[in-house]
């Protein structure tokens, strides 16, 4: 049966209780860092709006209607997403949606309709999607998803009744990811600093060969620090291993490397296992280059959102670190 996550119970508690006393929002935005499972979780939200008998907990996976949820087939949700090999979600989608709040409800539950990620509409797409948020259909039930809701225009966020998701009690996540991987892997603790403490995402790691292209790119990292590697082979392994991936590892590295020159303490990592590592590689960069850095991570985050090059975008950040390493370098010596 089709529950949400332990570590979201809160929300659903909320949304269950603006049910119960049919005070629930026309629109909802789900927000939160990624991992978490804020799909699923508009998927459970939109299933029991759908079902004839909903649970206090999700929908009851028997009647007619989650039988037609399961088929993929039921006529009262929607959902918009960018179509495959888009990126954007495009007005036109958006512009079938009043189509869809036009028609009555087949059944006598609620509609729903989810976009996500809802950050991925342009802005023609957005303006269309006002429209339908000022003039709310009754009994239909908007689920916005996102997780970079800074993107969104004010107009949709004031619209919508914002539900925010934080990261998982550690403990908590640590026994989710315990029982889908089994309790017999050594690494939950480092797979879910690595995920920065979100459930799914650790599943992921584990999953694929991150785990391996991860300690790859930090040798080449460590190399770049010693001069022994050229910022442009370096960047041709970032782009097979995926220019994102690669610039959240970079990230988390800065970011630890931050935490080790200014705590007295052992401080909590994101890469507890790279520790002694970081903190010889941090040495060769002072803390003020180091958050100069992180700008440039997130530049660059940007330009690859903006269809720069990813070869470009990532020699040119990896330039930037070695000039950082070398000017250090000259320093000592
Ligand atoms: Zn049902």
């Amino acid at each position: 049966m089709r529950t949400v996550y332990p570590w979201q119970q809160s929300q659903w508690q909320l949304l269950q209780e603006a049910r119960n006393q049919e005070r629930l929002p026309h629109a909802i935005l789900l927000t939160g860092p990624q991992g978490l499972g804020k799909g699923d979780f508009a998927e459970t939200l939109a299933q029991s709006l759908l079902c004839e008998h909903p649970l206090a907990t999700g929908p009851c996976g028997e009647c007619r209607y989650c039988q037609l949820y399961q088929a993929g087939s039921h006529p009262d949700l929607t959902r918009i997403e960018p179509l495959e090999g888009k990126k954007a979600i495009a007005v036109d989608q958006v512009r079938g949606l009043a189509h869809f709040m036009s028609l009555t409800s087949q059944y006598e539950q609620y509609r729903a309709v989810i976009i996500r990620p809802a950050e991925a509409m342009n802005i023609n797409a957005s303006n269309s999607l006002l429209k339908t948020l000022e003039e709310p259909s009754a009994k239909t039930v908007l689920i916005l998803v996102s997780h970079q809701p800074a993107q969104l225009p004010a107009t949709i966020r004031s619209r919508c009744q914002e539900i925010s998701f934080g990261a998982a009690q550690p403990e908590e996540a640590k026994a989710w990811l315990s029982e889908r991987l089994g309790p017999d892997r050594a690494d939950l603790d480092l797979l879910l600093a690595l995920a920065d403490q979100a459930p799914l995402r650790a599943e992921q790691l584990s999953q694929d060969s991150l785990l391996d292209a991860r300690m790859e790119l930090f040798n080449a990292f460590e190399q770049l620090g010693g001069m022994q590697v050229s910022p442009v082979a370096m960047a041709k392994t970032a782009v097979n291993d995926g220019a994102e991936w690669c610039l959240q590892c970079l990230y988390s590295w800065s970011v630890d490397m931050v935490r080790l020159k200014s705590s007295a303490q052992p401080p909590s990592l994101f890469n507890p296992d790279l520790q002694g590592r970081l903190l010889k590689l941090g040495d060769l960069v002072d803390a003020r280059q180091l958050l100069k850095l992180q700008d440039e991570i997130a530049q660059a985050k940007g330009d690859l959102a903006g269809n720069v090059n990813p070869n470009l975008v990532m020699e040119s950040l990896f330039i930037k670190w070695q000039n950082c390493f070398r000017a250090a370098r000259r320093k000592i010596a």
